[in-house]
C-alpha cells in the first residue's frame, strides 16, 4: 500500500523529470479537501438512468455495476452511511447470485481502495491460488502436448482456492462502517424470494454447451424441460441463502474452514471430469495479500493500477507510457493513426507482458517496465506508416531508472467489474471473476467454482525456456484484470474505471483512459466509442461499428485485422469537480445509480 502524499509528491517530481515510477509509503494530507468537496454534494435520493451518450450524475455518492439488482442494492448500504468497501461487498453478493456467469464467492478478484481518510491507495489481490498438489504439468496430456482449452476448463482440475471473499474480509476490518452480517442482508433475501434472471444470463444459459455435464448445476440453470432460464423467470437459489446466511455469521472463515470448505474440497475431488487433488488445508491456507499499486503520471493526472499476478495495471500503463510519445491528444478520437498507435503500443506491451509478468511471489518481473526512457525506446520502434507485425519482448531495466519495484487464449464472456465512489471519497475500483462463463461449471452450495487456473500457460517451458506463468503449487495464475484509479494532482479520485474480457480488458481499459484523459470525452462516450486493440497479433476492430472502416487502410500498412465482437463490461465514475459521472457498457447490462 501507497500513502498519496507521498505518491504524489514523487508524481509531481516525476512529471517534471519527465519520468515515471512506482512508489512506496504512508500518508496524511487532501482529507480537508476531499472531504470539503464531499459536504458540498447533496442528497437528492434520485436513481438515473444511463441514456445513450450522457452519463449518469450524482452529487454525493455513485455506484456502477454490471447489474441493476446489485448496484442498487449498493446504493442502498451508501445510503445508510456505509463505505465504498461496504457497499463493494453488498454488490459482490448479489452478483454472485444474479450474475452467476461472471463472479461470485467461488472466484477471485482484485480490487484498488482508495481510503479518503488516511490517503492510503491500496491494490488488494484476491486472486485464487494453485492447490500444493498442482503441478507443471497438470494441463498436459502424455506426450507433453497442452490440452484442449475447454478439457481443462470444466471439472476439477481448473478450480483454483476461491479468493474474493478473504480479499473483501481484509479490506472491511479496516475500512469497513456498517457491520458485515447487514451487508448479506440483501443477498440473502433475492436468494430466498427470487430474482428475475437478466436477458444475457438467459443467453449464456442457453448458449453453453457445458452446465449439463453437473447434475446440480443443470437443475439450477434450466427448467424441468431441460430447457434453459428464460429472461425474466424468477429464480431461488436457497442453498446460496443459506451459504451467505453461515458468512454472515462467521465470518470469511465459514468459506474457507468447517463444512463448506470439506464441501468445495469434496466437489473438486470427486467431479466426474477431471477429479483433482484439492485439499481442506489448501483453503484454510488461503490468504488475500495487501500489494503496492503500479502507479504512473500521465498527462496531468496519476493513473494507479493492479501490480502482479495481474498484468493489467502494468501492462496498461506500458501502453500509455509509450503512446506518451506521441501527440495523442491533437489525434481525433477514431482516426485511422489513433487506431494504428494503440495497436503498435498493444504490441509492444504485451509482447513483455507474455514474457516477463505472472505471480510475483515466483517469478520477479525485471525492473523499469513502466521507467519513461525504457517506453521512449520502446516507442521509437513504432513507424507512423507501417505496422511492425510481431513484437519481441524489450529488455527493461537496462540503462533505465530502475524505479519499478514490485513487493512482493482468448476467451472474455465472463468476470464483473464495479466502481463505488462514496460520499467521503473512498473509492473502488473492483474486477471480479470466475474466470470462464459459468466458471468451472460446478456448484457447491448455490455458487459455482471458478476455473482460474487455466489461466496458468499449459506449458511449463517453450523452446526450452521456462514460462513465468507456469503452474506452481500455491501459485496465483497471470490475469489481465486492470481495475484502476485515476488522481489529478490535487489528489482527488477524477476516475475508477475497469472491465471484464480476458486479455482485451488491458486494452478497453487503455481506450478508455486515452478517450476521457486525452480527448476528453465524457465518460459514457469513452465508454461507448467502439474498441481497437492489439495483442501482439491481429490488430481487432470491434464489429458493428463505424470503425471497421479503416480496415482496408489498416491492411495497407501491414496490420492482420480481424472483425469481431468486443465485448467489454466497462463500469466507471469520473469525478469532475463535485459532481460524479457515471458510465456503464451497454454491450453488458451495466447500471449506474447515485444520489
Ligand atoms: N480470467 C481472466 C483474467 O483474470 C478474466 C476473464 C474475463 O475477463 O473474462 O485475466
Amino acid at each position: 500500500m501507497y500513502s498519496q502524499s507521498r505518491i504524489l509528491g514523487l508524481a509531481w517530481h516525476m512529471v517534471n523529470k519527465k519520468s515515471y515510477m512506482v512508489l512506496p509509503t504512508p500518508f496524511v494530507c487532501f482529507v480537508l479537501l476531499l472531504g470539503l468537496l464531499m459536504v458540498a454534494g447533496c442528497s437528492t435520493r434520485q436513481i438515473n438512468i444511463v441514456d445513450k451518450d450522457q452519463p449518469v450524475t450524482a452529487s454525493k455518492h455513485m455506484v456502477a455495476t454490471a447489474n441493476s439488482f446489485a448496484s442498487q442494492a449498493a446504493l442502498e448500504v451508501l445510503r445508510e452511511g456505509g463505505s465504498a468497501i461496504d457497499a463493494a461487498i453488498t454488490a459482490q453478493m448479489v452478483l454472485t447470485l444474479v450474475e452467476p456467469q461472471s463472479s461470485g464467492i467461488g472466484g477471485g478478484a482484485f480490487m484498488m481502495y482508495y481510503d479518503a481518510d488516511t490517503g492510503d491507495i491500496g491494490a488488494y489481490d484476491g486472486r485464487e491460488t494453485a492447490p500444493a498438489s498442482a503441478t507443471a504439468t497438470m494441463f498436459t496430456g502424455d506426450g507433453g502436448e497442452p490440452m484442449k482449452f475447454y478439457e481443462a476448463v470444466v471439472g476439477g482440475l481448473s478450480v483454483g482456492v476461491p479468493g474474493v471473499l478473504r480479499m473483501l474480509e481484509m479490506v472491511h476490518d479496516k475500512y469497513g462502517k456498517l457491520p458485515w452480517q447487514r451487508l448479506f442482508q440483501p443477498a440473502i433475501d433475492l436468494a430466498q424470494n427470487g430474482f428475475a434472471v437478466s436477458e444475457r444470463m438467459s443467453e449464456m444459459i442457453a448458449g453453453d454447451k457445458y452446465l449439463k455435464t453437473f447434475p446440480q448445476t443443470e437443475a439450477y440453470f434450466f427448467d424441468d424441460d431441460g430447457a434453459a432460464l428464460k429472461s425474466g423467470s424468477i429464480l431461488k437459489n436457497p442453498d446460496l441463502a443459506r451459504t451467505f446466511e453461515a458468512i454472515a455469521q462467521g465470518g470469511a472463515d465459514a468459506l474457507y474452514q468447517g463444512d463448506i470448505a470439506a464441501d468445495i474440497a469434496r466437489t473438486v475431488q470427486t467431479a466426474d471430469l477431471n477429479p483433482a487433488q484439492m485439499q481442506v488445508s489448501d483453503l484454510a491456507a488461503y490468504k488475500a495479500v495487501l500489494r503496492n499499486p503500479v502507479c504512473m503520471p500521465y498527462t496531468e493526472y496519476l493513473i494507479c493500477g493492479m501490480p502482479p499476478p495481474s498484468s493489467g495495471g502494468i501492462t496498461t500503463l506500458q501502453i500509455l507510457g509509450i503512446l506518451q510519445n506521441f501527440d495523442v491528444a491533437s489525434l481525433k478520437p477514431g482516426s485511422l493513426m489513433s487506431v494504428h498507435l494503440m495497436a503498435e503500443a498493444g504490441r509492444l506491451a504485451f509482447a513483455d507482458r507474455n514474457t516477463y509478468l505472472a505471480d510475483p511471489d515466483f517469478f520477479m518481473p525485471p525492473p523499469g517496465m513502466i521507467d519513461p526512457d525504457y517506453l521512449k525506446l520502446r516507442a521509437s520502434e513504432i513507424s507512423l506508416k507501417r505496422a511492425m507485425g510481431t513484437s519481441v519482448p524489450g529488455m527493461p531495466g537496462f540503462g533505465a531508472n530502475n524505479l519499478w519495484a514490485p513487493d512482493a487464449q482468448e476467451k472474455g464472456l465472463s468476470t464483473t467489474h464495479l466502481s463505488i465512489i462514496d460520499a467521503q471519497g473512498n473509492a473502488v475500483s473492483m474486477t471480479s471473476s470466475i474466470e470462464n462463463k459459468f466458471g468451472s461449471r460446478m456448484m457447491v452450495r448455490g455458487f459455482l467454482l471458478n476455473n482460474q487456473l487455466t489461466d496458468f500457460s499449459f506449458v511449463p517451458e517453450r523452446a526450452g525456456v521456462p514460462v513465468a506463468n507456469q503452474v506452481e503449487p500455491n501459485k496465483r495464475p497471470r490475469s489481465s484484470m486492470a481495475p484502476t484509479l485515476v488522481f489529478d494532482m490535487s489528489g482527488n479520485v477524477v476516475l475508477a474505471v475497469g472491465s471484464p474480457g480476458g486479455s482485451s480488458i488491458i486494452g478497453y481499459v487503455a481506450k478508455t483512459l486515452v478517450a476521457t484523459l486525452d480527448w476528453d470525452m465524457n465518460i459514457q462516450q469513452a465508454i461507448n466509442l467502439p474498441h481497437y486493440l492489439n495483442k501482439n497479433g491481429k490488430t481487432y476492430l470491434e464489429a458493428g461499428t463505424p470503425f471497421i472502416r479503416f480496415k482496408p487502410a489498416l491492411e495497407k500498412m501491414g496490420h492482420e485485422v480481424n472483425v469481431r465482437n468486443l465485448t467489454s463490461g466497462l463500469q466507471a465514475i469520473m469525478r469532475k469537480d463535485t459532481t460524479l459521472y457515471g458510465g456503464v457498457d451497454k454491450r453488458r447490462e451495466g447500471v449506474a445509480v447515485g444520489d
